[in-house]
């Protein structure tokens, strides 16, 4: 399996394209081992300006920066999950991907780089409302939104004070959303982030303490702070307790969804959802490459209720 059949970032990426939009990502270029033209992953900077790049061609997102230190994500894993995000709103709208500015995203932790409502919009036009318990994603997000036309009247940042909620503080009393979208914290602890990261520098082929600063921690290339990364009890925790949390919101919102790493996870994840009275319940494999991944999907819409939530009079 690869990547979604609609995911435009397949295969090599065409930098000689992507260099033309953001000419600050040649002096990164250089012809790898297989002799096309690559950037060395391991660069935080290079990857950093690779989606700076990707943004650009592919969204028209001129301004696009985050701040040091934090989460750079992958562009083509974070398409997979948007693309499967449009297939299950299609089920409940004839098989049409819902398009435009009425179909309405909650992203969870929203992030510094703004990444889902950036696709979301760029694909489908959707709107989304981003929320996140770290104020500077929030600062950082709000950034890019301002300073990018096409994002600024349709998504919205709300600060999320409390770590152990969800869809509280964040959904407004008459707010209804199409479906929440989310790529939990997934290590358990700062340790186990840590090494994490020691291991994803190995596989890059780096030597982890040839480095001249003597530091037992390795570079992250892909960055991240402490709440983008770990959380107590891991991703198992926080998916059940927005699940829990998600029975409140159980006509306010047509698909819940979130992201799950571990597919020996599954398990506790499925009993959590047994617990409510949820309707149906769907694993959507992703891969990309070695990776793979999965998005878990929920909701309490009865079929006729689903059936009716795209002409708006379903509840
Ligand atoms: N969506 C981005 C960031 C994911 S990292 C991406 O895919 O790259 C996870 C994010 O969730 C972090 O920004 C973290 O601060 C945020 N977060 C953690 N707990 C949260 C909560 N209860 N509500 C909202 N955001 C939360």
């Amino acid at each position: 399996m690869t990547f979604h059949p609609r995911n435009r970032h397949q295969g090599h990426y065409d930098f000689p394209l992507l260099i033309q939009g953001c000419p600050e990502l040649a002096p990164f270029v250089a012809p790898a081992q297989h002799g096309k033209p690559s950037i060395d992953f391991s660069d935080p900077q290079a990857v950093r300006l690779l989606n700076k790049a990707l943004l650009s061609h592919y969204y028209q997102i001129q301004n696009w920066e985050i701040p040091i230190g934090y989460l750079c994500p992958p562009i083509p894993g974070r398409s997979d999950y948007v693309h499967a995000v449009a297939d299950l709103l299609s089920l409940s709208n004839h098989n049409h991907i819902p398009r435009g500015e009425t179909v309405r995203g909650l992203d969870i932790g929203v992030g510094s780089s703004c990444i889902y409502p950036i696709i979301g919009r760029g694909e489908y036009g959707w709107s989304f409302v981003g929320t996140d318990v770290d104020m500077s994603a929030i600062r950082s997000a709000e950034k890019i939104v301002s300073m990018n036309p096409s994002l600024i009247s349709n998504i919205e940042l709300r600060t999320q004070p409390q770590m152990t909620h969800f869809f509280k503080n964040a959904v407004h009393p008459q707010e209804r959303f199409d479906f929440s979208i989310c790529n939990p914290p997934f290590h358990s602890s700062e340790q186990e982030a840590t090494t994490g990261s020691r291991r994803k520098w190995k596989n890059l082929g780096k030597k982890l303490f040839a480095r001249k600063e003597k530091t037992s921690v390795p570079p992250l290339n892909f960055g991240g702070q402490k709440s983008e990364l770990w959380y107590p009890g891991g991703e198992i925790a926080f998916i059940r307790k927005m699940i829990m949390e998600s029975r409140e919101y159980s006509k306010k919102i047509h698909w819940f969804t979130s992201l799950l790493s571990k597919e020996t996870h599954l398990p506790a994840i499925e009993s959590a959802i047994n617990k409510t009275n949820a309707t149906d319940y769907k694993v959507i494999p992703m891969s990309q490459g070695q990776k793979k991944s999965r998005v878990v999907a929920w909701t309490f819409l009865n079929p006729d209720e689903q059936k009716k939530w795209f002409t708006k009079s379903a509840v």
